[in-house]
C-alpha cells in the first residue's frame, strides 16, 4: 500500500428501500425544500429592476454645454484610446453662424460607436479633454440586426430638452472647476457673447 488513503469498498446487496431510490429522493427533496425558504437570488425582471452600482458604465452620451452647443471637437482622442476600435468619426470645420451649435471651431459631423465592439471600459470618457463623452447608467437595448448597434449622433448626442445627468461620474473637484469662468474651457457661447457685449 503506497498511501493510507485507500478505502475498502463493501459490495453489499442494496435493501428494497435503497432499490426504490427512497434515500436519493428524500435527499433531493430536502435540498429543494431548503432552497424554497432561502432568500431568492433572482428578481422578476422587467417588473423589478436591480439597482445599479454608481460606477456602472452603460450607453454613452455626447454632451452639450450649458448653452446647448455640442462639446465634442472631433479631436479623435477617444478613438485612439478605445481598445476595441469601436469609435469612428468625421471632423468638420464650424462655419460662421454655427457658434451656438458647436462649442469649438472643429466638430464631429459624423460620430459613431459600434456597440457590439464596445466593452464599456470607459477609456473614451477618460481620454476626452472636452468632457464631451460620458458613459451612463442606460442599458443598450438588444436587437436582431447588427446594423442597429452602430450608434450615430442621433442616438448619442443628448437632446437639448432632455439632458443626461452625468454629475455622479465627475468628482466634486471637477464640478467646482467647471464653475470657474476664468478658464476658457468653462466658457460657453453665451458667456463669450456676454463678455463681448460688456466690452462694447
Ligand atoms: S467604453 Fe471603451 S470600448 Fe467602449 S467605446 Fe469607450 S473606449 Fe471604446
Ligand atoms: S468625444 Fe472628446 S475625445 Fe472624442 S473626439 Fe470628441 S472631444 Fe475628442
Amino acid at each position: 500500500m503506497l498511501t493510507n488513503r485507500s478505502k475498502q469498498v463493501v459490495k453489499r446487496e442494496m435493501t428494497w428501500f435503497e432499490k426504490a431510490y427512497f434515500p436519493a429522493i428524500l435527499s433531493g427533496l430536502s435540498i429543494t425544500i431548503k432552497h424554497f425558504f432561502m432568500k431568492k437570488a433572482t428578481v422578476k425582471y422587467p417588473e423589478v429592476k436591480r439597482e445599479f452600482a454608481p460606477v456602472y458604465r452603460g450607453q454613452h452620451v455626447l454632451k452639450r454645454d450649458e448653452s446647448g452647443a455640442e462639446r465634442c471637437t472631433a479631436c479623435g482622442l477617444c478613438a485612439v484610446a478605445c481598445p476595441a476600435e469601436a469609435i469612428t468619426m468625421t471632423a468638420n470645420e464650424r462655419k460662421k453662424g454655427e457658434e451656438n451649435l458647436y462649442r469649438e471651431e472643429k466638430y464631429a459631423s459624423v460620430y459613431e460607436i459600434n456597440m457590439l465592439r464596445c466593452i464599456f471600459c470607459g477609456l473614451c470618457e477618460e481620454a476626452c479633454p472636452k468632457e464631451a463623452i460620458f458613459l451612463t447608467d442606460r442599458i443598450v437595448p438588444s436587437t436582431f440586426e447588427r446594423d442597429e448597434f452602430i450608434y450615430g449622433k442621433d442616438k448619442l448626442v443628448e437632446p437639448i430638452d432632455q439632458r443626461v445627468d452625468v454629475s455622479k461620474r465627475q468628482t466634486p473637484a471637477v464640478l467646482e472647476f467647471k464653475k470657474d469662468k476664468h478658464f476658457k474651457h468653462n466658457k460657453t457661447y453665451l458667456d463669450k457673447m456676454l463678455g463681448k457685449a460688456k466690452k462694447h
